[in-house]
């Protein structure tokens, strides 16, 4: 499996790498789970499910960022580790549903933009906290790896991490089952003591740990609107000198009538892209509220940035 992987792996890595060389800041898409709800998506109801059951959907999302301009786009894979997918009676299933997310978005991506599978959090804490080894961990992010690797992924995201040996496990079962980039952002919120993960993880901590751990691309998403990504920006900058990629979310969600919402607009998250760049931003895209209007709006922005450098 470990030959078949660095197989495609090693011209992944090497097209990230040009990537790289290319341009200083990237745009990535926004979120996916307020986009599918858009859709149809029950609140509540696995998003992942889709990738089998209505592709054109999510294929519609997938779209929906490449059209806006986003240069990376992500799957719809966030629940997509056996036991995640467990809980929603769909564990015989993560081979076809991860390898068809990753599928869908290259699909849609073409040559256009480059797709960084996405890994969210399994929902299970590892021991000592619960039940679960490091070793059992491993082994299920790596069964998800290898099927977004299979489905063609240009590289990996874990995301939306709150503890750092499950990001670090998830971090190893990618590195070691597939040969692709991996970028790992964890979810910060900030405290009367400053910034820390829901499990206290600070970030300076968790960019040192995880570049040790061998992760290509560090970075944080949602939990914070924009104005505190800007903060975390500045911490996570201030231990490691990889690329940093950022997920604010379009502002916290308020319940207005029963339904969530996001208010940020495009045009107020937009004016702050200059301040998430000189803060050490490399790759930023959206997550919760985020949508192809927050994307476009970025690309705007950042085109008009990267005509005031100097050549
Ligand atoms: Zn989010």
């Amino acid at each position: 499996m470990k030959g078949k992987a660095s197989a495609y792996g090693g011209e992944k890595m090497a097209l990230w790498k040009t990537w790289q060389e290319k341009k200083k800041v990237w745009i990535a898409d926004g979120g996916w789970g307020t986009e599918l709800q858009k859709r149809g998506l029950p609140p509540g109801d696995p998003p992942e499910a889709w990738n089998l059951s209505r592709p054109e959907n999510v294929r519609a999302v997938a779209l929906s960022y490449v059209e806006a301009g986003a240069e990376i786009i992500l799957t719809n894979t966030f629940g997509g580790s056996p036991l995640k997918l467990a809980k929603v009676n769909l564990k015989g299933q993560v081979t076809e549903i991860n390898r068809k997310g990753a599928e869908i978005s290259k699909q849609a991506a073409g040559d256009r933009a480059l797709v960084f599978a996405s890994i969210g959090p399994s929902g299970e804490f590892m021991a000592p906290l619960g039940t679960y080894s490091e070793k059992e961990m491993i082994k299920g992010f790596a069964e998800q790896a290898r099927a977004l690797a299979e489905g063609g992924a240009d590289g990996i995201v874990v995301e939306t991490m709150m503890d750092l040996a499950e990001a670090q496990a998830a971090l190893h079962a990618a590195r070691e089952s597939t040969s692709l980039p991996v970028a790992v952002t964890m979810t910060f919120n900030k405290g009367p003591k400053g910034f820390a993960t829901m499990m206290g993880t600070r970030p300076e901590q968790a960019a040192a740990e995880l570049e040790k751990s061998g992760a290509q691309i560090i970075g944080a998403n949602c939990g914070t609107g924009i104005d505190q990504m800007i903060e975390l920006m500045k911490l996570l900058r201030s231990a490691t000198a990889l690329p940093l990629w950022c997920k604010p979310n379009a502002g916290l969600p308020e319940l207005i009538d029963g339904k969530t919402v996001y208010r940020e607009t495009p045009e107020r998250m937009a004016s702050k892209l200059k301040a998430l760049v000189q803060a050490g931003a490399n790759i930023i895209g959206g997550c919760c509220g985020t949508t192809p209007a927050h994307i476009r709006a970025f690309i705007r922005e950042r085109n008009l940035l990267v005509g005031q450098q100097p050549p």
